[in-house]
């Protein structure tokens, strides 16, 4: 057998190699429109804090009092002894957000959904995913083992098949699970969430939308894509995370009660992991808080009219029908994507490129972020340096 670190580092050629080394950079200030990396003060166009929550004053109150009162653990899972007060009160104030009769936090996103769709389906059952999920839900559907099927992002008659597909092969017991995501992580696009809802009612199918982008954006309460649809109580299970938009971290599943009381039951990333420390709950309620109010609607107006500002400023780059915060800016080769990222580094913007596996090969890009705590001005900058260095290939 090979020595361990030569076979590492044979790894790691073959990653470098590639153009796909990947480094941490770190940052030596909170999440915000500037930050402080490598000594120097960069513009953030990277961040998925689209509300600006994340360095807010009052979600670290809120971390702070619990923490004094709840102390820096949890002490144990949830069903052990670590089910404490904050972690019910999170629960309640995202049932009340989202208009569902229960919900249930998780460690993270990415633990939501794979503690959710392992309880969900198993190797008798199919789940069909949309081309561009997340991982999380790859991996998800990966280690439930269900009967794998991808449809072409976004293509309800390629997805129609699969469930015809589903609905001829299978046994009357079989479940068929259809999961996408309502705007897409890497290229801001958005799922036709009604249509495919119509036909997963027509096929008898059970639909789980990831609305990980959405939450806190859309719809007049600012609950996500398939509230804007006018489909969210058509829709059987919601997720999302309390990472982004709303300021904290950690991941949510609502639905019906009988869905939550299933998943304490039977999620094993939440039965088999310690919960999160209550400063995280307590911050999560908080930033729903604020997304709730009248001040969430100002937030989002405001990132949204950055985005039409840089629409009017980035010329062909951006399609004028785009609408959501995440800006594709596609380049191409993975290794002309990271110089183009380190070129605008050294002009003071941080964006960091994406390439393969997060998004498929000779697709890299750099994907930009707009959030309501940008200025017209970062956004003038911002647009003047992306013309000045590159061409974007659109997405779509
Ligand atoms: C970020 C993200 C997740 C994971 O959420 P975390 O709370 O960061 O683990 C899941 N799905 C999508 C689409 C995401 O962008």
């Amino acid at each position: 057998m090979a020595d361990f670190e030569t076979e590492l580092e044979r790894d790691l050629e073959a990653i470098r190699g590639q153009g796909l080394f990947r480094e941490l950079r770190r940052m030596d200030s909170a999440q915000g429109p500037v930050i402080d990396a490598g000594g120097r003060r960069l513009r953030n166009f990277s961040s998925n804090d689209y509300l600006g929550l994340a360095g807010d004053p009052r979600l670290q109150e809120a971390a702070m009092r619990a923490l004094q009162k709840f102390g820096a653990g949890s002490g144990a899972s949830r069903l052990i002894c670590g089910s404490l007060a904050p972690h019910h009160e999170l629960e309640e104030a995202i049932a009340a957000f989202k208009n569902t009769a229960a919900a249930l936090s998780f460690s993270s996103g990415y633990a939501a959904a794979l503690g959710t769709i392992c309880a969900l389906a198993g190797k008798d059952d199919v789940v069909v995913l949309d081309k561009l999920v997340h991982a999380s839900v790859v991996d998800a559907a990966r280690l439930s083992g269900a009967t794998l099927r991808v449809f072409r992002h976004n293509d309800l008659e390629d997805l129609e098949t699969i469930l015809q597909w589903a609905r001829d092969k299978g046994a009357p017991s079989q479940r068929v699970l259809v999961v996408t995501e309502s705007v897409f992580s890497m290229d801001g696009d958005l799922a036709p969430l009604a249509e495919i809802v119509e036909l997963k009612d027509r096929y008898g199918a059970w639909l789980m939308v990831d609305e990980a982008h959405a939450t806190g954006l859309y719809g007049p309460g600012r609950r996500g894509l398939a509230d804007e649809a006018g489909v969210s109580g058509h829709v059987e299970v919601q997720m999302g995370t309390l990472g982004k938009a709303l300021g904290a971290a950690g991941g949510y599943i609502c639905g019906s009660r009988r869905l939550i009381d299933l998943l304490v039951n039977r999620a094993r990333s939440f039965i088999f992991s310690t919960a999160p420390v209550p400063a995280s709950a307590a911050a999560a309620t908080a930033g729903i808080g604020i997304v709730a109010s009248p001040e969430g609607a100002q937030l989002a107006a405001t990132l949204w009219s950055r985005l039409a500002q840089f629409k009017t400023v980035a010329g062909p780059g951006i399609s004028k029908e785009h609408r959501s915060a995440i800006v594709p800016w596609v380049v191409g080769g993975e290794s002309d994507a990271v110089n183009l990222s380190a070129t605008l580094r050294e002009r003071g913007f941080y964006i960091p490129a994406i390439r393969y596996p997060t998004v498929a090969r000779g697709r890299a890009r750099l994907r930009i972020t707009f959030t309501a705590s940008h200025s017209t001005d970062d956004v003038c900058a911002l647009a003047a340096a992306l013309s000045a260095h590159s061409t974007s290939q659109s997405v779509s």
